[in-house]
């Protein structure tokens, strides 16, 4: 099996050199059969070649067995045209990861604003109000006078039903709830073909039990009724705004893990930026990209009938989850006082 590793900026080569060893201890573990690579993206390619990604990067990760990306700084990126890209918009798009799969859930033993959280997000990953990404030539925004700026935000039919219907599969193979979330009271076109599509792809998964509720309503009742929901489906920017929500409820950002899943291709990748105020001072929490990497050995499991590496991934959030406990084998962000690489460390000997 072909691993790209990715490592990114700021804080990304620490918490990737973290995450390829526990990798590597897995694969002993588990006899897995992985062989690994260091790809540059970020401001190494920028520097190397001009770019910060190149198309070549995008088509070896498209013949992967499992990628793995850090963060990218892309607030300090060049213009597009001086090689600026960014990297993660790229891949989504080349690879038409369609499905941003981000679950949150309270950890026995950590400090969370809720006591009982365990649900995931799917987030419409092709489309919605991101200008960089939804055009086939230009971009979303434009700015006609300098006193206006236009964004276009973009609803297909084909791109609701199909994350709709990779949520219901998901649902269905949980706790078997759907939330549909959007704002089709006021966004009467676009929000109402996002729910109508789900609400067809729901229902051809037998016995799910559907709600819907406003993108509104839903930041409320994160807060006041977290344990309500199971998997919730929703459109690009409701989703990116409402799965930080939770991850911050369910105890931060850095305990999160999310995957960029499409039919064919995946990717993990933090839920966090990359942290450049941190970033070499071996600080940094790795969890949310190893959480990240055992949602992408489940889904590599499934998808090539691989009982070893879903054996692989329950073990590695088993360890994580054990490792969480103890404020003595917890990163300095979540009161503990272990380096990023000591935590890496002392997870390879657990496992
Ligand atoms: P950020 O997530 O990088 O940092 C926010 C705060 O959280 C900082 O104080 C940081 O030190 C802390 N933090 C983040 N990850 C941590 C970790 N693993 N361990 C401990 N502390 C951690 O958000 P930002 O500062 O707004 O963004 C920095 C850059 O990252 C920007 O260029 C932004 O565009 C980019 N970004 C990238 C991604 C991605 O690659 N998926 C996501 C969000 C932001």
């Amino acid at each position: 099996m072909d691993v790209v590793l990715m490592p990114g900026d700021g804080i990304g080569s620490e918490i990737t050199s973290a995450t390829r060893k526990v990798l590597e201890a897995l694969d002993r573990s588990f006899s897995l059969g992985l062989k690994f690579s260091n790809e540059d993206v970020g401001f190494t390619s920028l520097e190397k070649h001009g770019a910060t990604i190149t198309p070549e990067l995008i088509e070896r990760v498209r013949k992967a067995d499992l990628a793995i990306l850090g963060p990218v700084d892309t607030a300090h990126y060049p213009p597009a045209d001086k090689g600026g890209i960014n990297p993660s918009a790229a891949l989504r798009i080349n690879l038409d990861l369609y499905a941003n799969v981000r679950p949150s859930k309270v950890f026995e033993g950590l400090p969370s604003a809720v006591a009982n959280m365990d649900l995931v997000i799917v987030r419409e990953n092709t489309e919605g109000f991101y200008a960089d990404r939804t055009m086939y030539a230009g971009t979303g925004e434009v700015m006609p006078t300098p006193d206006l700026a236009l964004a276009t935000r973009k609803v297909t039919r084909q791109g609701s039903y199909r994350v709709a219907a990779y949520a219901a599969r998901l649902a269905d193979k949980r706790r078997g709830h759907l939330t549909i979330v959007h704002k089709a009271n006021v966004l009467k076109l676009s929000d109402g073909l996002f729910l109508s599509e789900a609400e067809k792809a729901a229902a051809t998964q037998g016995g799910l039990e559907v709600r819907e509720e406003h993108v509104d309503a839903m930041a409320s009742l994160l807060v006041r009724t977290p344990e309500a929901f199971d998997v919730i489906v929703t459109t690009n920017m409701f989703g990116d705004i409402l799965s930080n929500e939770a991850a911050e409820l369910a105890g931060g950002l850095g305990l999160s893990g999310s995957l960029n899943v499409g039919d064919e291709n995946a990717i993990a990748q933090a839920s966090h930026g990359s942290a450049p105020d941190i970033a070499g001072k071996n600080i940094a929490n790795p969890v949310s990209l190893l959480l990240s990497t055992a949602l992408l050995l489940e889904w590599k499991g499934a998808k090539a009938g691989r009982n070893d590496l879903q054996k692989a991934a329950n073990r590695l959030n088993l360890v994580i989850a054990e490792m969480l406990k103890s404020p003595n084998t917890r990163t300095t962000d979540l009161g503990g006082t272990l380096s990023c690489s000591d935590f890496g460390s002392i997870l390879v000997e657990k496992l």
